[in-house]
C-alpha cells in the first residue's frame, strides 16, 4: 500500500542538490546595505522618490508589513476608491528577505482590497523579494494612475517608468521576456499581472517568476488600475549583514533541521496537496459548495497521483531548500500546460476539484495553470464557481443565466471555459462572476447568500472551522477577510507533544487544546500565534519553512535577525512588533470603516456535518464562537466589544501617533 508519509527515504541529496539549481541565486558582485530605502512611486506625476528610513524604525517595525503600514494609513484617503487612483499599492519584502538564509524570500502587497473594501494583504515567495532588497530597495508604494500602461524598472541605481502598452494583454511570461531584453538583463525577476488584473476581476492577483502568487484579496485589480503591468528588479549585490560568519552557521544549522524534520520532508515528497488525502479521510475535505465532506473520487486528484503521473519536479525559492512547489506536466494534449506555470497547491485542488464535484486532474491542472496566466486567485474562483453551481443545482440560475452551460457540481467540462469567461469578463455569467460570490450573491438575490461561503465578502480557504475551531477564529478575525494564514492551525496544539506546542513553548503555548475546543486555551493559541504571524510576515519568512511547520525554530530566527542587523533583539521584543502589525491591521479596517459586525463567520458552520464520519456532529456553537472573538479582543488589548485597539494598547505598542485615527 502506497502512504502519504516518505518512509525511509533519505532526502539529503534531494535537498542539498535543490539549492545547486537555483541558477538566479548566483553572486552578484559589490555588497548592498542591508537597510534598504523606501521608494515613492507617483504614476500620475510620473515621479519616483527614494527615501532613506531611520535605523530605529526598522528595529520598531522590520519589514514587510510592518514597515509600510503607518505609511498606507496616512496616503489611503478614508471613502478611497480600492480601483481609484488614491488607493497605494506597497510591494513590502520582510526584513530579512536577500539574506543567505534558507526560507526568507516572502514579501507583501499591501492596498485597499476591491474584494473586501478592507485591507487587501497577501503574501508569496519565490525570488521577487529578494532581487528588491538587492536593489536597495526596502519596499515600494505606488500612488496615482499611469496614463497609458507602464512597468517599473528597479535596479541598484534607481527606479524607472517605462511604457508598457505593448505588452498589456501579454501573458506574464511573455511580458517577463519582452522586458528582460529590453532591459538587457536575462535574470530579471519580474511580479506582474495578466489579463484578469488588467481586466480589474475583483479577486485578480500577482504572479511573480510565473508560478508564485499574491493571490489573494484581488490586489492584481488594483495594479490593473494603475496601469501598472510589471515591476522588473535586478539586484547590485549582496546585503551587507552585520556578522556574515553568524549567518552562515545559521543557515548550517536550518539546513541541517531541513533534512530531518518530518514535515520538511512530506512537503518536499507531496508538497501541500498532501492535505487532500489527509482531509478526506478525517471527514472534512470541501465538497460540492461544501455541503458534502467527503469526496469519492479523492484519489483521482490527490497528492498521490499528482506526484506519480504528474510531478515533473519540486520547484522552489530563494535559498530554500525544502521546494514544495509542484511542477507538472500532462500528457493529454488537451490539458497541456506550460510547467513554468506551477502545479496546483492543496487549496486549488480543494477549491476547483471537490468543492465542484470535479474528479479530473487534468481538469484541474490545467485550470491551475489558466489561473496562473490570468492571475486570477485559484481560492476565490473555485469558490465562486461552486457558489454559482449551488445556485444552479437549486434553481437561482438558469440555463438562460448560464448561456446553456451545465453548471452542475461534477461537470467537468465547465470548469475551463468558465474560468476563460471571468478572466476576460466575457458574457454574462463571467460579468456575473468576476466580482466574486458576495457581489453575485447580492445580484442573484433569492436566498443566494445561503450558499455563500466568505468573511468580509472574501471566499474562505480550504479549511473546516468545525473541526479547527481556532482556524474558525482565524476567518472571522483576519483583517483580509476569509484567510488561513492570520493564526497557527490547530492540529499543531492537540497534544503535549505536537509540533506547535514543542516549538512555541518559549511564548507559552505549552499546553495541549484540543482542536474542537473554543475556550480560553484556544482563544490564546491563536492571538499569541496571530502575533506570530505578524512578525513572520515582517520578516519574510515562508510559513512552510517555520516552525511549527518545518525546520526553522524561533531561536534561529532571532540569531538570524541579530546576524543580519547587528542588533540585540530578544524574541519578546520581536514579537511585540508582530503584534503592533497585528494592531496596526485594525486600525487601517477601523479607518475604513470595516467594525466588529464583520467579524463572523458564514451560517454553514453552524450546522452540524451532513455526512461521512463526521455526519450529524461538530457544529459550532454561535453563542460561543462571538465569546470567544470577544475573548480575542481582550487579549490583543482592543476594546471587548467594539474591537476598537484601545489608547492603552497604543500606547503600550508605541503607537500613540495613530491614536487621532479612532
Ligand atoms: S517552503 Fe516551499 S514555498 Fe516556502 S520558501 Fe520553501 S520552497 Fe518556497
Amino acid at each position: 500500500m502506497k502512504t502519504l508519509w516518505p518512509t525511509a527515504r533519505n532526502l539529503t541529496s534531494i535537498l542539498s542538490s535543490a539549492v545547486d539549481e537555483q541558477s538566479g541565486d548566483s553572486p552578484l558582485t559589490g555588497k548592498v546595505p542591508f537597510f534598504g530605502k523606501l521608494a515613492f512611486v507617483d504614476l500620475t506625476r510620473e515621479t519616483v522618490v527614494l527615501r532613506d528610513i531611520p535605523a530605529d524604525h526598522f528595529r520598531t517595525y522590520l519589514g514587510g508589513p510592518g514597515l509600510v503600514l503607518g505609511e498606507l494609513l496616512r496616503l489611503i484617503p478614508v471613502g478611497a476608491d480600492p480601483l481609484g487612483p488614491e488607493n497605494v499599492l506597497a510591494f513590502s519584502p520582510g526584513l530579512l528577505a536577500g539574506a543567505q538564509v534558507p526560507g526568507f524570500p516572502r514579501f507583501t502587497v499591501l492596498a485597499l482590497s476591491p474584494l473586501t473594501g478592507a485591507l487587501g494583504k497577501s503574501e508569496a515567495a519565490g525570488y521577487f523579494a529578494p532581487e528588491l532588497k538587492k536593489a536597495g530597495i526596502a519596499a515600494i508604494l505606488v500612488q496615482g494612475r499611469a496614463e497609458s500602461p507602464v512597468y517599473l524598472w528597479v535596479t541598484g541605481q534607481g527606479i524607472e517608468i517605462r511604457p508598457a502598452t505593448h505588452i498589456w494583454g501579454a501573458d506574464p511570461k511573455v511580458a517577463q521576456g519582452i522586458i528582460r531584453a529590453e532591459v538587457g538583463e536575462p535574470r530579471a525577476r519580474t511580479a506582474s499581472i495578466g489579463i484578469g488584473g488588467e481586466n480589474l476581476v475583483s479577486f485578480a492577483g500577482i504572479g511573480n517568476d510565473l508560478s508564485h502568487f499574491n493571490g489573494r484579496n484581488g490586489l492584481g485589480a488594483v495594479m490593473g488600475s494603475k496601469n501598472l503591468k510589471a515591476i522588473a528588479a535586478r539586484g547590485a549585490g549582496d546585503l551587507d549583514v552585520a556578522d556574515a560568519d553568524r549567518m552562515r552557521e545559521l543557515y548550517r544549522t536550518a539546513s541541517d533541521l531541513a533534512k530531518t524534520n518530518p514535515l520538511t520532508r512530506t512537503l518536499h515528497e507531496l508538497g501541500t496537496p498532501a492535505g487532500m488525502e489527509l482531509s478526506n479521510a478525517a471527514g472534512c475535505l470541501p465538497t460540492n459548495n461544501w455541503q458534502s465532506a467527503v469526496f469519492a473520487d479523492v484519489d483521482k486528484i490527490g497528492a498521490r497521483r499528482l506526484t506519480d503521473e504528474f510531478l515533473v519536479k519540486p520547484g522552489g525559492c530563494y535559498m530554500c531548500p525544502i521546494r514544495c512547489k509542484r511542477l507538472v506536466k500532462v500528457d493529454d494534449p488537451l490539458f497541456a500546460v506550460d510547467t513554468e506555470f506551477g502545479g496546483p497547491e492543496y487549496e486549488t485542488l480543494a477549491a476547483l476539484g471537490s468543492n465542484c464535484g470535479v474528479n479530473s486532474l487534468e481538469v484541474i491542472i490545467k485550470a491551475n495553470e489558466l489561473c496562473n496566466i490570468y492571475t486570477i486567485d485559484t481560492i476565490s474562483v473555485g469558490m465562486t464557481i461552486s457558489f454559482a453551481m449551488a445556485c444552479y443545482e437549486a434553481g437561482l440560475l438558469t440555463a438562460e443565466d448560464t448561456a446553456g452551460l451545465e453548471l452542475r457540481f461534477g461537470n467537468n467540462d465547465a470548469i475551463l471555459p468558465l474560468i476563460e469567461d471571468i478572466a476576460r469578463r466575457r458574457g454574462p455569467l463571467g460579468r456575473l462572476l468576476a466580482d466574486g460570490s458576495a457581489v453575485a450573491a447580492r445580484r442573484i438575490g433569492n436566498g443566494a447568500e445561503q450558499f455563500l461561503l466568505t468573511v468580509k465578502d472574501q471566499e474562505i480557504p480550504m479549511h473546516d472551522p468545525r473541526v479547527k475551531t481556532g482556524l474558525g477564529l482565524q476567518f472571522a478575525l483576519s483583517p483580509m477577510g476569509g484567510d488561513h494564514w492570520f493564526a497557527q492551525h490547530d492540529p499543531f496544539f492537540a497534544t503535549e507533544t505536537s509540533a506547535g506546542t514543542v516549538a512555541f513553548a518559549s511564548i507559552g503555548l505549552d499546553e495541549a487544546v484540543s482542536p474542537l475546543d473554543l475556550g480560553p486555551d484556544k482563544v490564546r493559541m491563536v492571538a499569541r500565534s496571530s502575533f506570530l504571524h505578524g512578525l513572520y510576515d515582517d520578516l519574510g519568512v515562508c510559513i512552510f519553512a517555520a516552525v511549527a511547520r518545518s525546520m526553522t525554530p524561533l531561536d534561529v530566527i532571532v540569531g538570524m535577525v541579530n546576524a543580519a542587523t547587528g542588533w540585540q533583539a530578544s524574541l519578546p521584543e520581536l514579537l511585540r512588533a508582530g503584534e503592533r502589525t497585528n494592531t496596526l491591521y485594525r486600525l487601517f479596517n477601523h479607518r475604513h470603516g470595516v467594525r466588529a459586525d464583520r467579524d463572523t463567520l458564514p451560517s454553514r458552520f453552524f450546522k452540524p456535518f451532513a455526512d461521512g464520519p463526521l455526519a450529524g456532529k461538530q457544529a459550532l456553537d454561535p453563542l460561543e464562537f462571538a465569546q470567544a472573538v470577544r475573548l480575542y479582543y481582550a487579549m490583543a488589548g482592543w476594546d471587548p466589544e467594539t474591537g476598537v485597539p484601545t489608547h492603552d494598547t497604543l500606547h503600550g505598542l508605541g503607537l500613540e501617533g495613530f491614536v487621532d485615527l479612532l
